[in-house]
């Protein structure tokens, strides 16, 4: 677990001014919800903590180390994206395995983490079959195993239930939210969901256009007369 902190986050693409100077602090063990319109600039703060967008000014801690410079291997996070973005000729297994096997990790010691995490996901009959031959909502697990194998001190969600039918979005909602109990990891979850929001955060970051409009509690943010 790590806390996070963000100071005057700036980015550009040439002319074009995405972020304008944004300020927030995740705590250890938090789940921060980032929420805001299409084009807020949500997407672009959450891959500039993960490392995959340049920062244009500022900075960005985690856990109380400036990750400005470091590359994204080196930030001990893992992100879950919108589209899985799952390997197609891969089994569960080899997919959940996969970025260990890059570390270097033990064949033994994958296969232990990865049952684990199919344990703890469901997946523990699917690990043989390959992506296409999965539900959406059982390639959003794969997504999320691939993450938790990984055990890092942050969790990156980028719209991670966008794609699924509604009925198994407030299941999966419910799914990530016991996860986050039961790991406590900090994470942070983007979304254009007002009730992903009210339901799954601690913390709920609004964004409009480049900038952060209000933080607090989902309470505090939506239940104001
Ligand atoms: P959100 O996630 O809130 O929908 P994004 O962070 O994806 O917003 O995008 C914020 C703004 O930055 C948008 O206007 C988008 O078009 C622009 N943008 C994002 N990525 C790039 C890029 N690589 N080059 C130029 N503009 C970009
Ligand atoms: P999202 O809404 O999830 O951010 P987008 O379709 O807006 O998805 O963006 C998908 C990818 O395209 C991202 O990697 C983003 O950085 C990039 N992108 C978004 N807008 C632009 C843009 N105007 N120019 C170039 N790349 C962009």
């Amino acid at each position: 677990m790590a806390s996070v902190s963000i100071n005057k986050a700036t980015k550009r693409y040439g002319n074009l001014v995405v972020l304008k100077g944004v300020s927030v602090d995740i705590e250890d063990g938090e789940f921060a919800v980032l929420i805001g319109p299409s084009g807020c600039g949500k997407s672009t703060l959450l891959r500039m903590i993960a490392g995959l967008e340049d920062i244009t000014g500022g900075e960005i801690e985690i856990g109380d180390r400036v990750v400005n410079d470091l590359p994204p291997k080196d930030r001990d996070i893992a992100m879950v994206f919108q589209n899985y973005a799952l390997y197609p000729h891969m089994t569960v297994e080899q997919n959940m395995g996969f970025s260990l096997k890059l570390q270097g990790i033990s064949k033994a010691e994958i296969a232990s983490k990865v049952d684990s995490a199919a344990q703890i996901l469901g997946l523990e009959d699917l690990l043989d079959r390959q992506p296409r031959q999965l539900s959406g909502g059982q390639r959003q697990r794969v997504a999320m195993g691939r993450a938790i194998v990984r055990d890092p001190q942050l969790f990156l969600f980028d719209e991670p239930l966008s794609n699924l039918d509604a009925k198994l979005r407030v299941q999966m909602r419910a799914e990530i939210k016991e996860l986050h109990q039961r790991l406590q990891t900090t994470t942070i979850y983007v979304t254009h969901d007002q009730v992903e929001a009210m339901t799954m955060a601690d913390k709920i970051v609004v964004m409009r256009d480049g900038v952060i409009e209000q933080i607090g509690a989902p309470l505090d943010l939506y239940d104001r007369p």
